[in-house]
């Protein structure tokens, strides 16, 4: 190898015990990168599909790309693959933190781990090889409390670890993997395969220097992209106020999915839980990712009070939406006070949060009673309520048994289905595609399920990226002409940077574009990478997951979303808000590549201290004038023609799409382009 990967993976047998070095041919690097990638290829090969996703059989890899864990900023980063326990299908998590760049350090790529051990294990990795011990004393901990003794266990402050909670061992369907503290490898359940196998934690602790094939190279890289993200706007949101920044501009446009998917708008939200309340209010400090210079985690404390909450990592903004707006919860405390006890139990907030919100409109709708919940009363904004069965759920405790299925059993085993929001099994994350419609297409073809992480749409949609190196063209909001071929590029860049792998919230912030990747990728691993060729990288990794989605039953019509989330919400009205200002104002492309550093520092000045802490205050006012009350008034009517502008046109983009990405009726990708893609052995095991 020359450099980026060390060309092998650690492999560990929990049944047997048995553990060896696997070499991985330089051409799977090439044409998968790593992360993601290469663990969709691995499972391939190796027939994951066949093994159920609590079973001994079904490998978790944890998989680092070649940018992982290098000094280049936000590429901190890592991904855990195996079939997911909560959906069934393919399942991936990307997790920040400091794990990644330990586990690059022992001159491993990634770990796969299958079998299963008959009594609580931990694994101990570093230059030296591997060991597997107990961790008996260790089950039934929290995260928190298993990180800080496997450090003092291992003897090194710097050993990084990753761990599950409780949710983890009791196979909660959507348990997470932490690191950090508040790092998490959140969606798919990946917390519950590790509990399946009796696997605690993995403690990593490296010194080898990663191979880079050309240092000069690189070192010009990572000024770039240092440069980047100095005048980069949008890094400056992230770092003043979080990525719960959005809650604001998010809420004004209809993007925050309030009340399960109910309510339009919600001023609460960003006046209680929005990243500048926070700032304003409970922010002890920020903390940041390894290398990172954007910082963009927040540490909060409060100090007494119900819900006192020692100094920790806050809610982000899928917490503060999934745990707070969803639930229609109005107290900042409680959202983190439920965001740490998630964090503690290893919990994903999406699923955790959604699935709550399902109870509760179930229990309204009388399709849940006292009888199943043990004499709970389920309703909106009872922040006591949720704690309770937030504990219940990690614990497997009462209602909580059913609460740790997920969203799609529940509404199986109650009905509801209406108001299950879920895409293949994973529940929706928090952005609502009445606002931003490309997201529908993102929800609905997204690998793994519903996920926003999977392209960069939300980023395009929202006037961050836009998309003409791969030949396509950012799109007007509640438009459906250009959204499939939007879609099919913005999957180019979400599938690479899971691959190589990167933080996107970095990534895009400094530009996200593709030839900047190549520039990264080339100086670490000397693939030479064109944009071309790196697009076509992309395009082959999406298409190996698609067809690995097949294999595991997924037809077109998986690829569906909930009516509710497609159609105007229930309660309250959404604004033309985000068509009117996108993207003469909202546009942030023309702005972040102006170097001016004395006219970047009043912009971001004027962005922090005065636009993003008003941003609701300021779009709802403007939402008053004539043009738009006149066009909220006949909504409210119900005028027909206005109706059907806020209705999704998601068939006619979905028709569109699968013609674009050659899926034929069944939901599957031609025989011929995946062949052009070098994929034949796929072909024939789809195709026969
Ligand atoms: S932007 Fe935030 S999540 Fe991403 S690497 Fe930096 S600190 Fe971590």
């Amino acid at each position: 190898m020359t450099g980026g990967n060390w060309g092998k993976v650690l492999k560990v047998d929990l049944t047997t015990g048995e553990m060896e070095d696997v070499e991985i041919p330089e051409q799977d690097y090439r044409d998968f990168l790593g992360g993601s990638g290469l663990a969709a290829k691995w499972f391939f090969d190796h027939q994951g599909w066949k093994a159920e996703p609590l079973s001994p059989e079904n490998p978790l890899m944890i998989m680092n790309g070649p940018l992982s864990g290098t000094t280049l900023p936000g590429v901190s980063r890592l991904e855990i693959c195996a079939r997911s326990p909560l959906t069934g299908i393919w399942g991936e998590a990307s997790m920040g933190g400091h794990f990644s760049p330990q586990l690059k350090r022992t001159g491993y790529d990634g770990i796969i781990v299958t079998g299963a051990s008959d009594k609580p294990v931990y694994l101990y990795v570093t230059d030296d090889g591997a060991e597997i011990r107990d961790a008996s004393h260790l089950w039934g901990k929290d995260t928190y409390e298993t990180e800080e003794l496997l450090k003092q266990e291992v003897g090194d402050k710097r050993a990084q670890v990753i761990s599950i909670g409780p949710a983890g061992e009791n196979l909660v369907k959507f348990a997470c993997v932490m690191n950090d503290r508040g790092s998490t490898a959140g969606r798919c359940g990946m917390g519950a395969v590790m509990g399946s196998k009796k696997l605690k934690a993995v403690v990593a602790r490296g010194n080898k220097k990663f191979p880079v094939a050309d240092e000069a190279a690189f070192k010009q890289a990572r000024e770039k992209m240092n440069e980047l993200l100095k005048f980069s706007l949008v890094a400056d949101g992230l770092r003043n106020f979080g990525s719960n920044v959005h809650m604001e501009y998010g809420m004004a446009i209809g993007d925050v999915p309030t009340k399960n998917w109910r309510l339009a708008y919600w001023a609460p939200g960003p006046e209680k839980l929005g990243g500048t309340a926070v700032a304003e209010s409970i922010l002890v400090k920020t903390h940041s990712c390894f290398a990172c210079p954007i910082s963009c985690k927040r540490i909060v404390e409060v100090k007494e009070g119900p819900f006192a909450l020692e100094e920790g990592p806050g809610s982000e903004y899928e917490a503060a939406a999934a745990l707070g707006t969803l639930q229609l919860l109005d107290d900042r405390e409680a959202n983190h006070k439920l965001n740490e006890l998630c964090n503690r139990y290893g919990m994903d907030v999406i699923s955790c949060g959604s699935t709550l919100a399902y109870a509760t409109e179930a229990f309204e709708a009388g399709l849940i009673g006292e009888e199943q919940t043990g004499g709970t009363k389920l309703g909106w904004n009872q922040p006591r309520v949720l704690i309770d069965l937030v504990e219940k759920t990690a614990r497997r405790e009462g209602f909580g048994n059913d609460l740790a299925e997920g969203v799609r059993a529940m509404s199986e085993k109650y009905g509801g289905k209406e108001f299950a929001i879920h895409v293949k099994g994973l529940e929706c994350p928090m952005h609502d595609p009445r606002a931003l419609w490309a997201m529908a297409l993102t929800y609905a073809t997204s690998i793994r399920g519903a996920c926003h992480c999977a392209d960069a749409n939300l980023y395009i949609e929202l006037g961050i990226l836009d998309v003409k190196e791969l030949g396509a063209k950012r799109t007007w909001p509640y438009s459906v002409r250009g959204k499939a071929a939007q879609t099919v590029a913005a999957q180019k860049k979400g599938v690479i940077a899971n691959s190589a792998v990167i933080c996107e919230y970095a990534w895009n912030a400094a530009g996200g574009s593709i030839s900047d990747m190549a520039m990264m990728l080339n100086s670490l691993t000397g693939f030479g990478y064109s944009v071309d060729e790196l697009a076509k990288v992309g395009d082959r990794i999406w298409y190996l997951k698609r067809a690995l989605g097949n294999l595991m039953g997924v037809t077109r019509e998986d690829d569906r979303l909930p009516s509710r989330i497609l159609e105007p919400h229930l309660e309250g009205t959404t604004s033309s808000l985000h068509t009117a200002v996108y993207p003469q104002f909202m546009s942030l492309v023309p702005m972040q590549k102006l170097k001016v550093e004395g006219f970047r520092n009043f912009t971001a000045g004027i962005l922090s201290k005065y636009l993003y802490p008003n941003m609701d205050k300021m779009l709802t006012s403007l939402n008053k004038l004539p043009g738009f009350s006149g066009k909220r008034k006949k909504l409210e009517q119900g005028d027909l023609e206005e109706k059907q502008k806020k209705t999704v046109a998601f068939d006619e983009m979905i028709g569109e799409y699968y013609r674009l990405r050659d899926i034929d009726e069944q939901g599957r990708p031609s025989r011929r382009r995946l062949e052009e893609l070098g994929l034949k052995q796929v072909a024939d095991a789809l195709h026969g």
